[in-house]
């Protein structure tokens, strides 16, 4: 990667399929998993330790994770939402998790059944484990731009929480509009009260979602602001739970467009994401809701 490099964070495997109706098979998702790596792809979340009656989507994390074919310099990180899901984790052979929270009460009660102080207490074992092990570990901020219960949410809650994460030993936060509400002034305004507060950019990604059509002037704010890391789904998978019907994730083919015609280098390849986006839109038996998937790169091949 070079000085101009971005890391784009793939989450289609875990976000986008827990949130669609069809349960892909296991099979088909370790090929998409594959299709992603064969893109160029080195991050991509594979899959959740939660319990299988709350995301029956990925009720097959165990033998997924057995199964996948690790590639070199590839990280394949899972969720781990309590002490039982590392253990799984752990006999799965995983090196990389993510523990997940929010910066507001309501939305962690609703999400995890815990509070925000609850998740943390929980947390702390399970991150000591990773930590021990050698583990990465991303800590999700849910809920940083809006929140479904309580509306607007201060930069404060979202600082206050991703110091508290990183207090845990988190190497990188997922500032996360779960409900697709930001534009580039929220941006600013969270992203840039991580500089008060001391926190690095390189211990932040955007986890942006494009149910209101603004996730990538979202990306192009963050990236002034620094930062160098941001989630997609490559298909656009995973709707919006709070606008049915709606868009859900950044789609990866159309954060890649972004980032190649603005010289960023991301290693990932165009076309080798839209082709991982057209299998899991096969599997999922719908086409690919992507712009760029719709129309393709340019110059035309
Ligand atoms: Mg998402």
């Amino acid at each position: 990667m070079s000085d101009d490099g971005v890391r784009i964070y793939e989450v289609g495997p875990r976000d986008g399929l827990q949130a669609e109706e069809t349960v892909v098979a296991t099979d088909a998702k370790l090929t998409f998993i594959g299709l992603l790596a064969d893109a160029g792809l080195r991050e991509i979340e594979a899959t959740s330790f939660v319990s299988a009656r709350a995301i029956p989507q990925l009720a097959d994390a165990d033998a997924l994770m057995s199964r996948l074919q690790r590639r070199a310099g590839v990280r394949y990180p899972v969720l781990v939402p309590n002490e039982r899901g590392m253990q799984r984790a752990i006999e799965a052979g995983v090196d990389a998790i993510c523990l997940f929270t929010a910066a507001t009460e309501s939305y962690a009660r609703h999400n995890i059944n815990m509070g925000i102080d609850e998740s943390l207490a929980a947390f702390a074992p399970v991150a000591a484990t990773a930590r021990e092990r050698g583990m990465w570990i991303r800590g999700y901020v849910s809920t940083a731009f809006g929140c479904p219960y309580e509306g607007e949410v201060s930069a404060a809650a979202v600082v206050d929480v991703s110091q508290r994460l990183l207090e845990l030993g988190v190497d990188q936060l997922g500032i996360s509009d779960t409900v697709g509400v930001a534009t580039p002034r929220d941006v600013r305004r969270v992203i840039g009260a991580r500089r008060d507060a001391g926190i690095p950019p390189a211990a932040i990604a955007c986890h942006f979602h494009d149910t209101r059509g603004t996730a990538l002037a979202n990306v192009m704010t963050a990236l002034e602001l620094g930062v160098r890391c941001f989630d997609a789904a490559a298909g656009g998978t995973g709707g919006s739970p709070y606008a049915p019907g709606a868009a859900g994730n950044l789609a990866t083919e159309d954060l890649v467009y972004l980032l190649d015609r603005e010289g960023l280098d991301s290693g990932v390849e165009l076309d080798g994401v839209i082709e991982a986006a057209r299998f899991i839109g096969q599997q999922l038996h719908r086409s690919v809701s992507s712009k760029v998937g719709r129309a393709g790169g340019w110059p035309l091949g």
